[in-house]
């Protein structure tokens, strides 16, 4: 199946590397023209050089997802640059892990900042055309650990479940209007987040895992864009688990 997603502007927050980038990269190779997010412009330009010196259509935007103002000056700009936005991937999120115990009201705070509230700020900002178009997708970018919880990540494994619940009332809200919002739970992939997980760990998920290995950012992007495709108009308000049969 060949997705083509050609004249569809795709936003990416947290575009600059990891999963985010492959994700950008991927929708600029389905002939989609990309806003490339990240925390500073020099990060997004990063993505966006690539895929224009591969021949795809992007711009990078500087955005602080858990700013308010920020959002909507950012997504303002992406509108005026690139047109209404079609397809939304909340991709960007943080990481402050501690027992709970320990736990900093501001560790807790950032990261529901970035990953929860974050993801409801961009939704809503682009929301309204997506309802106008009566076309939209939303894809959230939730973790296995939203769904099983983790010692040590009581702050990011709230956020990532209140993600699901997040992309349920979305699909409720915005269903009718022919947009779609579901989310996506990957395992453990290999990126800048997870290069400071132990050898042991590596190894206990190598063993475990079905698939015998970590995902790569690759797995998580083809994912996103077949939730994001013509071929998916009629699952909404779903979780998938892409973590190599981790948690079966
Ligand atoms: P990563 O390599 O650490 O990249 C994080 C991205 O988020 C960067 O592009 C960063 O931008 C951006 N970002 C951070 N804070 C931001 C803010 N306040 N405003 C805007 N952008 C911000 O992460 P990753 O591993 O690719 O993860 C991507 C997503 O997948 C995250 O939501 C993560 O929770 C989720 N996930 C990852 C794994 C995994 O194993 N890696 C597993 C499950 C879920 P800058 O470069 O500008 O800092």
């Amino acid at each position: 199946m060949k997705i083509d997603l050609t004249g569809k502007v795709v936003a990416v927050t947290g575009a600059s590397r990891g999963i985010g980038a492959a994700i950008a990269e991927a929708f600029a190779g389905a002939g989609a023209t990309v806003a490339c997010l990240a925390t500073t412009l020099e990060n997004a330009t990063r993505t966006r050089d690539k895929i224009l010196e591969s021949g795809g259509k992007a711009a990078a935007f500087a955005v602080n997802v858990a700013d308010e103002a920020s959002v909507v000056e950012a997504f303002k700009a992406v509108e005026s640059e690139l047109g209404a936005v079609a397809i939304l991937v909340n991709n960007a999120g943080v990481t402050r892990d501690g027992l709970m115990m320990r736990m900093k009201e501001e560790d807790w705070d950032t990261v529901l900042g970035v990953n929860l509230k974050g993801s409801y700020l961009c939704t809503q900002a682009v929301m309204k055309g997506m309802m106008k178009a009566r076309w939209g997708r939303v894809v959230n970018i939730s973790s296995v650990v939203g769904l099983h919880g983790a010692a040590g990540q009581a702050n990011y494994s709230a956020s990532k479940a209140g993600l699901i619940g997040l992309t349920m009332s979305t699909a409720k809200e915005l269903g009718s209007r022919g947009v779609t919002c579901n989310a996506v739970a990957p395992g453990f992939i290999e990126t800048d987040m997870t290069s400071e997980l132990g050898e042991d760990f590596r190894t206990y998920v190598e063993k475990t895992a079905p698939a015998g290995r970590l995902g790569t950012p690759g797995d998580i992007s083809g994912v996103v864009l077949f939730l994001a495709s013509e071929a998916a108009s009629y699952v909404t308000g779903q979780c998938v688990t892409v973590d190599g049969g981790l948690f079966l």
